[in-house]
C-alpha cells in the first residue's frame, strides 16, 4: 500500500467516525469473510427494559423484585440497570444489600435482610446447586419474544423470574442487509441464552448464533471461526473482549467502550453501531483498488 492512499483513508475514515489504526489493518478489512458482533449494544440498543416479573408459588412479585433490584443497586450490567430503574418505576422500595458479589457471565449475589439471595443465568442456578429444569420451560415463552430470562433465588430456592427486553436500534436490519451485500457472513455472539438469541436472530437474518457465551469463550470461538479457513472480524466494546478483538484477524472497537478494547482494535468505531462497519469495509475496498 502507499503511504499516500493510505493517509486519505485514514483521513476520510476518520471523518465519518471510522479510526484506522494502520495499513495493515485495512488491508486485512477487505479480505474479511465472517463478522462476529455482540448483541448487547452493538444489535441492540443496550439499554434494556424491565417487561415482567414472575413469582412462583407462594411468593409475592413485589418482594422478588425488591430482592433482585436490591442486590442489582451493585451491578454496572445493562441488565441491573433495567431491573433498579423497574423496581422505582414500580414505587418499589430498595433495602442495603451486603456481601454483594458479581458473577462474570452469570449474575450477581448477595444477602438481603440476613438471607441469600442471587440473581442471573440458568447457569447462576446450577453454580448454586439448584435445579433449573422446570424453570426453563417457564421463561420460554418470554425468551421466544427475545426477552433476557433471570431468575431470582432465596435461600436455596427459586423466588420467581425476571424478564427484560432490549429493542433492536433502528439502524441495525439495514445495515445487516449492507453487510450481507457485502459479502460478510454475520454471526451473533452473545452471554444470552439460546433461545433469546434465536429469536432476535431469526428477525433480523443473522446467519449464525454462538449463544451462552462467556466473554473469555470469544476467542476460542474465532480461533474456531479461522480454523476453518475464515477470515474473521470481531466488534466488541468491553474490557473483556481485548483477546477476542486480538485474535480476530481483524478487531473493531466500539469507541463507546473501553479503552483496552480500543488498543486491541484495528479499527475504532466512534459511534457503537454497525452502520460504521459497513462504512469501514467500503473504505477498504475502495483503498486497496487504488492501491493495485
Ligand atoms: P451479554 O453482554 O451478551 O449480555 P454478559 O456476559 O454480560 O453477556 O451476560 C450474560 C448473561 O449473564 C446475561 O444474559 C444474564 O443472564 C447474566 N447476567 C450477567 N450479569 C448480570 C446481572 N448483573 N444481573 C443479572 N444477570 C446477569
Ligand atoms: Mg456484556
Amino acid at each position: 500500500a502507499t503511504p499516500m492512499s493510505i493517509m486519505t483513508a485514514t483521513g476520510r475514515g476518520a471523518q465519518m467516525g471510522v479510526l484506522i489504526k494502520n495499513a495493515e489493518a485495512l488491508e486485512r478489512f477487505e479480505k474479511v469473510d465472517t463478522l462476529i458482533v455482540d448483541k448487547t449494544g452493538t444489535l441492540t440498543e443496550g439499554k434494556p427494559k424491565l417487561v415482567a416479573v414472575m413469582p412462583e408459588p407462594g411468593h409475592d412479585e413485589a418482594e422478588v423484585l425488591r430482592l433482585a433490584a436490591t442486590l442489582e443497586k451493585g451491578s454496572e450490567h445493562p441488565l441491573a440497570e433495567a431491573i433498579v430503574r423497574g423496581a422505582e418505576e414500580r414505587g418499589v422500595k430498595l433495602a442495603e444489600a451486603q456481601d454483594f458479589e458479581a458473577v462474570t457471565g452469570k449474575g450477581v449475589k448477595g444477602r438481603v435482610d440476613g438471607k441469600a439471595v442471587a440473581l442471573g443465568n440458568l447457569k447462576l442456578v446450577k453454580d448454586l446447586g439448584l435445579d433449573g429444569a422446570g424453570l426453563s420451560a417457564k421463561a420460554d415463552a418470554a425468551r421466544d419474544e427475545g426477552q433476557t430470562v433471570m431468575f431470582v433465588m432465596l435461600d436455596g430456592t427459586v423466588a420467581g423470574l425476571v424478564a427484560v427486553a432490549d429493542p433492536v436500534k433502528a439502524s441495525t436490519p439495514e445495515a445487516i442487509k449492507s453487510l450481507h451485500e457485502l459479502g460478510f457472513r454475520v454471526v451473533m455472539a452473545t452471554g444470552d441464552n439460546e433461545r433469546t438469541a434465536k429469536a432476535v436472530a431469526a428477525r433480523l437474518g443473522i446467519d449464525e448464533i454462538r449463544a451462552d457465551v462467556l466473554p473469555a469463550d470469544k476467542a476460542r470461538i474465532i480461533q474456531e471461526l479461522q480454523s476453518q479457513g475464515r477470515k474473521v472480524a470481531m466488534a466488541g466494546d468491553g474490557v473483556n473482549d481485548a483477546p477476542a478483538l486480538a485474535q480476530a484477524d481483524v478487531g473493531i472497537a466500539m469507541g463507546t467502550g473501553a479503552d483496552v478494547a480500543i488498543e486491541s482494535a484495528g479499527f475504532t468505531l466512534v459511534k457503537g453501531d454497525l452502520t460504521g462497519i459497513v462504512r469501514a469495509r467500503r473504505l477498504a475496498t475502495a483503498t486497496m483498488r487504488n492501491i493495485r
